[in-house]
């Protein structure tokens, strides 16, 4: 009885032991210690903090004071660094044709060398291989960035781009629309070179029947409230918002659909009648319905004044394939041959656009940061242009955390994953950026990447700048 009972206490005396232990130490895969947390949907930044990851997802954040000895399989001295969710590139594009494959694959490591742990990729010719590099992410057989694609885009007959799905009835449009569900596209991209009014409309009620994401251009022939109320999701670049401000809309749209007006001439017509009572009203229906808008300010003002600024000594020159460099010559081209009027008004539009930014942030519009980088729009470079953008916004009148959230937080937001991405916290993505420089203080520290961390897989500045030379050859 007597042996019973130490035996009993020394079990409990393990067992004690065991825990106790347990609770001073865990193992994780990756182990950041006293490292600052900047929370972008706070604002906040969360001083010395422990951060441990497990597979693919945040398993600790503890005061580093508090902290108890755990371990990591990599640990990382986060000491006056600052970690934060990846960036998100919600407007890029996988294009140009079969030659261009591996320049476009190459673009995986312009984003991931960036910063860029997720791409919203806005439609191209390349739905294939960008399905393929999507899997291959998705299970750690290739690096780069969690892809969202629309596939191809869908358009009238005779689009401008190629891989484009043309419709022009409805049951054109279903058949496309079920050919995008079963390729298991993230969203439905619209562009407006060649469809019509009625096919337009048709896409966004179709689509929103089946409980599809939309995402696109509008054709003039629509009045922006008419895109909104059938459940347009998102619309890409400003122009469209800005025609949604005309006081004459609605004769605007009309002369369109007559065929008495191109997109410019009603341009100028929507520039000189912006109103700011129709603009609020625009607005609040963007806010009301979870419209979101990807303003594209940076590739706005590259594109605004090729007439006058010289590219050609750009440092990421370098990093992009002649291929794509090839591709650029058609806006550059187009830009020089311009009119002195055209060139003018491009510049005025620009400022309007950049005018809108803040008005659409402070009436609650929700905006997604998105480069437009790819295959024929000219300097326009995968991975930097978003950290450019992202100045663009600041510049505009948001504020480092509007513009940060418009990237991470909205961008997975929109797409329906906010449930694993988007948000620093516990359970939450560990696809993670570590900055020697706080982008709340400065949104230029967006720039200052010291370690990219996909899951458990962690790069460092040496990593990054070898998969950068591999570029360059
Ligand atoms: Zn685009």
């Amino acid at each position: 009885m007597k042996y019973l009972k130490s035996y009993i206490s020394i079990g409990v005396l393990l067992l004690f032991i065991s825990c106790n232990k347990k609770e001073e130490g865990q193992n994780f895969d990756v182990l950041i210690s006293s490292v600052n947390i900047v929370d972008v949907v706070s604002g906040k930044v969360i001083e010395n903090q422990s951060v441990g990851i497990n597979g693919d997802t945040i398993a600790l954040i503890e005061s580093a004071d508090k902290s108890q000895n755990h371990t990591g399989a990599t640990t990382i001295d986060g000491t006056n660094k600052f970690i934060m969710s990846g960036l998100w590139d919600n407007h890029v594009h996988f294009r140009g044709g079969e030659e261009l494959i591996k320049a476009n694959k190459d673009f995986l490591k312009l984003f991931i060398v960036n910063g860029i742990t997720g791409v919203r990729d806005a439609g191209g010719d390349l739905t294939p291989d960008v399905l393929a590099w999507k899997t291959a992410i998705n299970n750690n057989n290739l690096i780069g960035p969690a892809i969202f694609t629309s596939g191809p885009k869908l358009d009238g007959p005779n689009p401008t781009w190629a891989g484009s799905i043309e419709v022009e009835n409805e049951s054109q449009i279903i058949t496309a629309i079920d050919s995008l569900e079963s390729l298991n596209v993230d969203f439905i991209k619209i562009y407006d070179s060649r469809i019509s009014r009625e096919s337009y409309l048709t896409i966004l009620k179709e689509a929103k029947k089946r409980g599809m994401l939309t995402s696109g251009h509008m054709p003039f022939t629509v009045n922006l409230g008419e895109a909104i109320e059938n459940g347009i999701g998102s619309v890409e670049h400003l122009y469209y918002i800005l025609k949604g401000c005309s006081s004459k809309e609605k004769e605007i749209t009309e002369a369109v659909i007559r065929g008495e007006m191109g997109f410019w001439d009603s341009f100028e017509e929507v520039m000189r009648t912006y109103d700011d009572e129709i603009a609020k009203n625009t607005f609040e229906a963007l806010k009301q319905q979870n419209t979101h808008v990807v303003p594209t300010l940076h590739i706005g003002d590259v594109l605004s004044y090729l007439d006058e600024n010289d590219h050609t000594t750009d440092e990421y020159l370098s990093y992009i394939d002649p291929g794509i460099i090839k591709t650029y010559e058609g806006r550059i081209r187009g830009a020089l041959n311009a009119s002195p009027e055209a060139k003018i008004r491009r510049k005025n539009l620009q400022k309007m656009f950049v005018e809108l930014v803040p008005r659409l942030q402070k009436a609650g519009v929700k905006m997604l940061a998105g480069s437009d980088s790819g295959a024929f729009n000219s300097y326009t470079y995968p991975g930097i242009s978003l950290h450019k953008e992202l100045e663009e916004m600041v510049k505009s009148g948001l504020t480092t955390q509007e513009a940060l959230k418009t990237s991470t937080y909205n961008g997975a937001a929109f797409l329906g994953h906010d449930d694993h991405y988007g948000t620093f916290a516990l359970g939450k993505s560990s696809d993670l950026i570590i900055l020697s420089g706080n982008p709340l203080e400065d949104i230029t520290n967006t720039r200052t990447i010291e370690y990219v961390i996909l899951g458990e897989t962690v790069l460092n500045k040496e990593n990054l700048n070898q998969m950068l030379a591999t570029l360059k050859d």
